[in-house]
């Protein structure tokens, strides 16, 4: 360990100090990222984005080529900076947010007190800047680095859907997968996400009155109270298996045996094999009342990244060492366009956006003196050795 961090110590803290000393040029381009508003639900906005990003990193990245993969919402941005060295690594990052148009109005980039703020600033555009300042300050101190190919998609508040195979495509044949999702502290790296299986259960049933009339209905509502039940019981936290009925509804008045329910589940589990248990117990149940029908709709949004890439993980600790910090490795049970990556075989290092909190809430801040640390983490890693 000793000799491997004094290998890499030189080169990562040289890279901090880079970052450092243009700190306020690295503030200036994750504001106009900030204010350039990306909601996942607004194509003119996302494409007015994706450009103004475009132009950016080109003129960041001497000698890069960008292309834009499909089209529509799934559409993927790839920019190519070719290496010294043999090798690719894929920088993979989101530029959707999920804050609407008009929220930068209400409350714009700002810094207070070391602490930037602003729609999307923490999820994640501080993660694209830390990146694209990572191969900057890696060309720009002449150090050897493999290629580099971001990859930026403009779906992933919304379950890539559109963008996942052009994500996998293009990411085939590359020696590590760097995820610049949102970080924590200093030393963050993500190491194992959850998988999520979102599902829609409808239920149809048979409208009676339910003084005069009982059994001539056929409760919608008492089905997935039932089914309810079941899924909850079908949690195995010790395992890591959560389930969630997050949405409920059906019916219309209590004096009539409801014919409408609908529910949405969430589950997430940390394996394949619960992933399997969980959906298999819920395609097998059905209703005590055979007159009561179901439409189940939904499966894995994003399969279960379980299998942590060890190289990786010792890389960023040992980056992180020679920086003075210690790494914080963390199993989380939030999923990434990582885990679809990860499923692809890819060796996957997520969560090396910046250290801040409050993702997908007003309070979403990143800190500001950290950002050299986590731009010499990824500089680090894509390094290598
Ligand atoms: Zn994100």
């Amino acid at each position: 360990m000793a000799t491997e961090v004094e290998a890499v110590g030189g080169r990562t803290r040289a890279v901090r100090d880079w970052a450092a000393a243009r700190l306020d040029e690295v503030v200036d381009d994750l504001a106009v990222l900030v204010d350039t508003e990306t909601p996942s639900t607004d194509p003119v906005l996302l494409a007015a984005g994706a450009a103004v990003l475009t132009g950016w990193v080109l003129e960041t990245w001497t000698g890069s080529t960008a292309t834009t993969l499909g089209e529509g919402p799934g559409a993927v941005l790839q920019v190519d900076a070719p290496g010294s060295r043999d090798g690719t690594l894929v920088l993979l990052g989101h530029l959707d947010t999920v804050f609407d148009a008009g929220t930068v109005e209400a409350r714009p980039f700002a810094v207070t007190d070391g602490v930037a703020r602003g729609p999307g600033v923490f999820d994640m555009k501080a993660g694209l800047v830390q990146g694209v300042y990572a191969v900057a300050a890696l060309d720009a101190l002449r150090m050897p680095r493999p290629s580099v190919r971001l990859l930026v998609n403009a779906d992933e508040e919304v379950g890539s859907l559109g963008s996942r195979s052009l994500l996998v495509d293009a990411a085939a044949g590359a020696d590590a997968v760097l995820v610049l999702e949102p970080g924590g502290v200093a030393g963050t790296v993500k190491t194992a996400r959850k998988g999520v299986g979102l599902w829609t259960v409808t239920a149809t049933g048979i409208a009676a009155h339910a003084g005069l009339d009982p059994e001539a209905g056929a409760s919608a509502v008492h089905a997935l109270a039932a089914l309810t039940g079941h899924l909850v019981g079908l949690a195995d936290p010790a395992a890591g298996t959560t389930v969630n009925v997050g949405v409920l509804t059906g019916g219309t008045r209590p004096n009539v045996v409801a014919d409408h329910a609908r529910m949405e589940i969430d589950v997430r589990a940390r394996t394949e094999a619960e992933a399997e248990r969980v959906t298999a117990a819920l395609r097998a149940w059905g209703p005590v009342d055979p007159r009561v029908r179901l439409d189940v709709a939904g499966g894995w949004n994003r399969p279960p990244w379980s299998a942590p890439a060890p190289d990786l993980v010792s890389r960023a600790e040992a980056v992180l060492a020679s920086l003075g910090v210690a790494v914080d490795p963390r199993e989380v049970g939030g999923a990434s366009d990582g885990n679809i990556l990860a499923a692809a075989g890819l060796p996957v290092l997520d969560g090396l956006g910046a250290s801040g909190g409050g993702a997908h809430a007003e309070h979403e801040h990143v800190v500001v003196a950290d950002l050299p640390v986590r731009i010499a983490l990824l500089a680090g890693l894509i390094a290598g050795d």
